[in-house]
């Protein structure tokens, strides 16, 4: 799909405030610093529209992006900092569960990991609670262009087998630098919204 229009919504805590369309949604989920905004970024062809940025876990509510008035991108806010209190975190977990368990509009969840290493406890989780929900997870593994070509396979298995992957859901070798992955990504999302 090429993007000609994109825009940020709202940013939302709770469902009063998630916008009132049928649109369908797909949520992108990851710890901080994966490469998410880049992702979205790289996905609408635009160079900040998700911010990017060395510092993580700032944005703690659900961002909702409107693409060419067919579906909206739900930025989840990145897990994984340590430095929020417990409080913070439990605030969190409980935004992102109610989005996740209860929105109906919400069709696939585009999950990334790093391609370099091995996924941590909370991407495993973070996988195992969408499976659980039985949700589309497509699984996005980001900073391609960080490993030879001739690792790939290697990194795909290992990231695999520790998330036990379900073989319905889609993988994708993805790098915002060299745009690998940029067609599969947004395919695997055409499909999920059908
Ligand atoms: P977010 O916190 O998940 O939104 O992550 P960002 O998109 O802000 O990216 C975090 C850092 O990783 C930034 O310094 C990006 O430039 C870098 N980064 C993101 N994607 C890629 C990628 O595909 N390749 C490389 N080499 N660096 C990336």
């Amino acid at each position: 799909m090429k993007v000609h229009n994109a825009e940020i919504v709202i940013s939302a805590v709770s469902p009063k405030q998630y916008p009132e369309t049928d649109l369908p949604e797909i949520a992108l989920a990851g710890r901080s610093n994966v490469g998410k905004s880049s992702f979205i970024n790289t996905l609408i062809a635009r160079k900040n529209l998700a911010r990017t940025s060395s510092k993580p876990g700032k944005t703690q509510t659900l961002n909702f992006y409107l693409i060419e008035n067919i579906l909206h991108f739900v930025d989840v806010p990145g897990y994984g900092y340590a430095k929020v209190s417990k409080t913070e975190r439990a605030k969190w977990g409980q935004m992102i569960e109610t989005y996740l368990t209860q929105r109906e509009q919400l069709r696939a969840v585009v999950s990334l990991v790093d391609m370099r290493h091995e996924p941590s406890q909370e991407d495993i989780q973070m996988y195992q609670f969408l499976k659980y929900y039985d949700l589309p997870v497509i699984v996005v593994a980001t900073k391609a262009d960080k490993i030879p070509r001739g690792k790939w396979n290697k990194h795909e298995s290992v990231i695999k087998k520790a998330l036990d992957f379900d073989k319905s859901d889609t993988f994708i070798i993805f790098s915002s630098v060299t745009k690998e992955g940029k067609d599969e990504a947004w395919a695997a999302i055409e499909a999920a919204i059908k």
